[in-house]
């Protein structure tokens, strides 16, 4: 089954370094059934853009601003990002809610904007671990999604990917269990029926994050009710992230 296996370099790696990642990944993924997104800084688009050009790897960003253009300083538009040849963004990832105090409201304005000039969208949503406790995961995820998804057409939803990544288990070695992602994957279908209907609940492209490596990542891709998995610290070693991109599903 082909599966979407997206990278978060997130502040990690020179742009020379790219160099020898780009062209090792582009070489030896030549054959993949898999759709591979690389999201490096965007320092390393250039680069990167050498040897993804005429292979089968797409490019993605970080972040984009939810501004057109203008008096922004620091910030990257997201018609910069599509003339950079990027065709992805991940929005809403929990770093950037956390630490640049990302709401909902700002979350759902970045993915009208990305959506708006022809890029696609990895929406990453997922719980704390308090709020898993408390039981109430299900609630708050449900929410972060309708927040996000205000004002968003159903034909919009081919242009973007869900990503359940549950807080606790981003960069902590911890995954969620294979039963708890299956729950929460069948709810977040079960929540795009509801805001638009059957066909999308069944069609939407749902990926898991959190701690996935060398050793779990068959189990937690092949899950055939996941069409994929974003990948952190693992995505930084590119023999084992080559490895993950090539496998057959
Ligand atoms: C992430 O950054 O989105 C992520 C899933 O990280 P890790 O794989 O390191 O847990």
């Amino acid at each position: 089954m082909k599966k979407i296996i997206i990278s978060n370099f997130k502040m990690n790696t020179t742009p020379s370094e790219m160099k020898n990642y780009a062209m090792t990944l582009a070489t030896k993924t030549k054959g993949s059934k898999n759709k591979i997104i690389i999201c490096p800084p965007f320092t390393h688009f250039a680069v990167a853009n050498q040897f993804f050009e005429g292979s089968k790897i797409s490019l993605g960003a970080q972040n984009v601003s939810d501004a057109e253009s203008g008096t922004y300083t620091g910030e990257i538009s997201a018609s910069m990002l599509k003339d950079s040849k990027v065709e992805y963004v991940i929005v809403g990832h929990s770093e950037r809610r956390s630490r640049f105090k990302e709401t909902d409201k700002l979350i759902n304005k970045k993915i009208k904007t990305a959506l708006a000039n022809g890029l696609k969208v990895i929406l990453c949503i997922g719980e704390n671990l308090a709020t898993r406790e408390a039981k109430e995961a299900g609630n708050f995820v449900k929410k972060q999604l309708d927040d996000a998804l205000k004002g968003i057409y159903e034909n919009e939803l081919e242009s973007l990917i869900i990503a359940y990544e549950p807080i606790w288990a981003i960069g902590t070695g911890k995954t969620a269990t294979i039963k708890d992602i299956q729950k929460m994957v069948e709810l977040l279908r079960k929540e795009i029926s509801y805001l638009y209907t059957d066909k999308a609940g069944e069609k939407i492209n749902i990926v898991y994050g959190g701690s996935i490596d060398i050793n779990n990542y068959k189990k937690i891709i092949s899950l055939p009710c996941l069409n994929g998995a974003l990948i952190g610290g693992a995505s930084l070693n590119v023999d084992n992230f080559t490895v993950i991109s090539k496998e057959n599903y």
